[in-house]
């Protein structure tokens, strides 16, 4: 590492990679940029609280050795008007950890956006935000606890891109004549137009990090968000090959939602991490409705900027958000709100995004006791109502502090805490109560559990009806038929007979075998009339599957079979009903 302005902390040594994993030193040299506005107002005030942190926690044994990297502004002064130079790119990848303050996005300078620009050169494709309560932050849920999620956004691809034409520009036309003559589509004349890639290899990559970063930290479960029931060949993709990868790559240790309860019955195998999906707007509603279903949630470019930002909303707002830009290893961790250029230099704003990005950044790189101290001494110092003018405003009988006065008061809190193995103990056996109480309502009402959680039905398993009505092959057609009127359905499954297969006999053979053969209801054996063998099929067929083998049999419906014996019924009644209520997601 050498540059033309950056200083490489003397007594540093750099993080390294080995076998796929970070290789932290007890000096590692951590990047870190000022940024623009309140930028370095915040910065000041959390890196002193990030070294506190690490003092207390390691008693001096560890230490970070900040390596001051330039962007935004201060670059343009040093680096003759380049508000990213090849440098500050050199210095992110070479350190492989650092955290920015937030930049301003200069007007007319080639970039979209001096963030924008950050993750399409170092490619860091995640964008991670973790979002939970803690105690004391104005939140307007009733229970706002229940919030804690890691959402991990696609940031390379999805309308995000960049690939858009302009209405009426000559590029326009081309795109708008090519879609209309080669391919058949219609949109109105002046349309701009704009085109959404979304490929296997940037979703599978998002989705393996988000199932790694699940498995790591004993996460119970990852949400797909998507709108694979509009969007078939770009979110329904997205959604197929997230369960592709989880299957593949981690099929030891993730088990379907689908298997949870067909198999398990609502239990989760010990250290297994739950795959599921869920369309964006059920996802908006559940977040609000029951955000405790959710832990890990993987979604799209556009689906993860929605959701991110109100997701945050729900606990205290975007303006205390942490988060990271990731790629396999590099990671920037970042405030993610902006410069708020109005109070820039007045030591007023809440740190309290960049400050929690540190936390997450602490424990990127292993040092999880020093983040778990921050953790447990900023709602205890928000309690306290000594908050910036943010908070103030929004609570009753508060304390306004300085973002420096509020530095001041978190390091005198987190210095009278100690033992953080204790402290994170204490969550996680808070974080594995709540986990089993959720278990036994699913294990105790599987599909009140599955239908309150916001699950689109999937397999025949999820549609059954699990009221099976049967009947002896030697009873009579008379007596089946009555058997049929009293429970209101239109088929009964006939026993099998000296071990043969089951039967089903249904008002349709009534009609055929009875009043077109002028026999007597009353003479027949409804094991004379039943269609045998039945056409079953296991719990996890899916939809699509199931359709094809009703059509291919001309049949109206299956048996779902478990271990060889028959536990529920799916008719086409079904399958309409399930498309009527939740369209169709593409198979
Ligand atoms: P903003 O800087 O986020 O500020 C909007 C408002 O949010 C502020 O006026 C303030 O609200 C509140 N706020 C933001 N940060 C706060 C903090 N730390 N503590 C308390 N309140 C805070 O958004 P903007 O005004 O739209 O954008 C300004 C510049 O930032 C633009 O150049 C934009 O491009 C850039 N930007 C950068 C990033 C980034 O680098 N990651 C992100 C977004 C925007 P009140 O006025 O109600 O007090």
């Amino acid at each position: 590492m050498s540059y033309q302005h950056l200083v490489v902390p003397p007594g540093g040594s750099r993080i390294t990679v080995r076998d796929g994993r970070l290789v932290v030193p007890d000096n590692p040299i951590l990047g870190f940029v000022r940024g623009d506005g309140i930028g370095p107002d915040i910065m000041r005030a959390s890196l002193r609280v990030w070294d506190a942190a690490v003092s207390q926690a390691f008693g001096g044994r560890r230490r970070v050795h900040w390596m001051e990297i330039y962007m935004g502004e201060q670059a343009v002064a040093k680096y003759g008007g380049d508000p990213f130079p090849p440098e500050a790119q050199a210095a992110l990848k070479d350190v492989l950890v650092s955290i920015k303050g937030p930049l301003t996005t200069p007007v007319g300078g080639g970039f979209r956006s001096l963030n924008v620009a950050l993750r399409q050169q170092l490619d860091l494709y995640a964008c991670v935000r973790p979002v939970r309560y803690y105690a004391g932050v104005p939140s307007p849920l009733r229970e706002p606890e229940a919030v804690d999620v890691v959402i991990f956004r696609e940031n390379t691809e999805d309308v995000y891109a960049g690939i858009e034409f302009k209405a009426g520009s000559p590029e326009n036309g081309k795109l708008a004549k090519f879609l209309r003559e080669e391919l058949g589509a219609s949109f109105f004349e002046d349309a701009g137009l704009g085109v959404k890639p979304m490929s296997a290899f940037g979703s599978k990559r998002l989705v393996r990090k988000a199932i790694r970063y699940a498995l790591d930290h004993g996460r119970e479960s990852v949400t797909l968000v998507h709108k694979g029931n509009i969007m078939k060949y770009t979110e329904g993709a997205f959604r197929n090959w997230g369960y592709e990868v989880a299957r593949e790559e981690f099929g030891e240790r993730t088990i379907t939602e689908e298997e949870l309860y067909s198999r398990h019955g609502g239990k989760r195998p010990e250290g297994k991490v739950v795959i599921k999906d869920r369309i964006a707007d059920i996802m908006f509603q559940m977040m609000l409705l029951r955000p405790s279903e959710f832990d890990v949630i993987a979604t799209p470019n556009l689906n993860g900027d929605y959701l991110s930002d109100a997701i945050a909303a729900e606990v205290g707002g975007v303006g205390i958000a942490p988060g990271a830009n990731m790629a396999d290893h590099l990671a920037v961790f970042e405030a993610t709100h902006g410069t708020a250029p109005k109070y820039a230099g007045q030591d007023k704003v809440n740190p309290g995004s960049l400050l929690l990005s540190g936390v997450m950044m602490l424990e990127y790189i292993g040092w999880t006791e020093a983040a778990t101290l921050i953790r447990h001494a900023y709602p205890r110092v928000v309690q306290k109502g000594v908050v910036t003018y943010d908070f103030a405003r929004q609570m009753e009988g508060a304390t306004e502090v300085s973002t420096s006065g509020f530095a001041d008061a978190l390091i005198a809190e987190l210095r009278g805490l100690s033992d953080p193995v204790a402290l994170r103990q204490a969550r996680r056996r808070t974080i594995e109560s709540l986990q089993r109480a959720r278990e036994a309502q699913r294990v105790a009402e599987p599909e009140a559990a599955m239908e309150a959680s916001g699950r689109l039905p999937t397999s025949v398993a999820d549609i059954m009806t699990r009221l099976l009505v049967t009947v002896s092959p030697r009873s009579t057609v008379e007596q089946a038929m009555h058997t049929m009127r009293e429970h209101g359905v239109s088929s009964v499954l006939v026993e099998p007979e000296a071990g043969g297969p089951w039967g089903i006999m249904t008002q349709r053979d009534v009609v055929s075998r009875i009043v077109n053969a002028n026999r007597s209801p009353a003479e027949v054996k409804a094991g004379d009339i039943a269609t045998r063998p039945l056409i079953m099929v296991p719990g996890l067929t899916s939809l699509h599957d199931c359709s094809t083998r009703m059509l291919a049999a001309n049949i109206r419906r299956v048996v779902v079979e478990q271990d060889g014996a028959p536990v529920g019924i799916v008719s086409d009644t079904d399958l309409f009903r399930v498309v009527d209520e939740h369209g169709w997601v593409h198979a």
